[in-house]
């Protein structure tokens, strides 16, 4: 190949690899790409404080894969400055989304009394056909533009109000129904995590932000609540794949929430060990490095290594353990307390480390 053919091909395969804005967070899991999304957002066009292009703006600065602009479609106090017109969020955010690099999704937030409660439905055409007085309807013809649904900080008025009823059993049969939001905001909900893991519904984790975002540099502590979801390509079709496929998991405050199959991967990626660097009679030093912002926590189950160890964001520590007698090598069982396979539950983690 000349010199020139090698630029060209060099150049050509660099500009068409966009690698996932969630890298900044967290890493890929094999096979997929973790992609950080926002799918509840809200603009001036309902309650929210801002026009849409500044939600893509700020997706761009806090490097958010995709978002999804959900105004209420029955709430709109801002109706006297600005008409009713469902579909006009998403084109006026549109051009920018392109420019930035953010993927948009057309969505739109169904917003009743509680119960039957808030359900947001994601990927549509017309928003305008889901104007319509009866609450059953509206999530039909959401389905008939093949959207994905999901239900809304339900326990937002407490657990009697937003507990799993026949309404919600009716969706559920129909198909209807596609996932829960199992943290909204500040808020995470074990009893939606439960219920998605019970009935195989899709785990979200959104802001549901309604005032400009915070412009702080994200940690793992502070940040907005997102869904992490795996996915082939970075772009929406992928993610409604992925969606419909409960490829996700939840980033809450210095938490993941998810299932085990995601998680361990997600896990694996984030932390590794090294080789003991160092050994005093039987006692082996080693790292364990974690390469995404949260702290991950962990917590002995087996009988070696400390009885707690913390590995910061982005950081690594060493950590000690003795070999057992006449062994070479150390098994440490740990559960990952805030990596959250179900309510209260830590992943299951294990390491060894081999004497050198
Ligand atoms: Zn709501
Ligand atoms: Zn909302």
């Amino acid at each position: 190949m000349k010199r020139i053919q090698l630029l060209v091909f060099i150049v050509l395969t660099l500009a068409t690899v966009t690698p996932a804005f969630a890298q900044d967070y967290f890493p890929d899991i094999p096979g997929y790409k973790t992609l950080a999304c926002d799918l509840h957002t809200h603009t001036v066009f309902s309650d929210g404080m801002v026009w849409p292009t500044v939600r893509i703006d700020e997706a761009r600065r806090e490097r958010l894969d995709a978002i999804a602009i959900s105004d209420h479609i029955e709430y709109q106090p801002h109706k006297a400055d600005l008409p009713t017109n469902h579909n006009r969020p998403y084109e006026v955010a549109k051009q920018l989304a392109v420019e930035k690099n953010v993927l948009l999704i057309k969505a739109t937030e169904i917003t009743r009394d509680t119960p039957p409660g808030h359900y947001n439905a994601l990927f549509l055409e017309d928003i305008d056909l889901l104007d319509t007085p009866k609450f059953m309807d509206v999530i039909e013809e959401a389905n008939k533009q093949n959207a994905f649904v999901f239900w809304n900080h339900h326990a937002w008025k407490g657990e009697d109000r937003g507990k799993w009823s026949d309404l919600q059993t009716t969706l559920y049969e129909k198909k209807w129904l596609h996932g829960m939001e199992v943290a909204n905001g500040g808020s995470y909900y074990p009893s939606a995590h439960k219920w998605c893991l019970e009935k195989n519904l899709t785990m979200l984790g959104n802001s549901d932000i309604h005032a400009p975002a915070s412009d702080d540099p994200y940690t793992a502590e502070k940040h907005r609540s997102v869904t992490l979801v795996f996915a082939k390509e970075r772009t929406v079709e992928s993610i409604t794949e992925a969606l419909r496929a409960g490829r996700t998991a939840v980033w809450f405050e210095n938490q993941v929430i998810g299932r085990q199959q995601y998680l361990k991967p997600l896990f694996d990626g984030c932390v590794t060990v090294a080789k003991a660097h160092y050994q005093k009679n039987s006692t082996l030093f080693f790292e364990l490095t974690n390469k995404a912002l949260i702290d991950v926590q962990l917590e002995r189950t087996g009988k070696s290594g400390p009885s707690e160890i913390t590995i910061p964001a982005r950081s690594s520590v060493i950590v000690t353990a003795k070999l057992p007698n006449g062994k070479k090598t150390v098994n440490l069982s740990y559960r990952a307390s805030n990596f959250l396979i179900a309510p209260e539950k830590g992943l299951p983690v294990e390491f060894s480390v081999t004497s050198h």
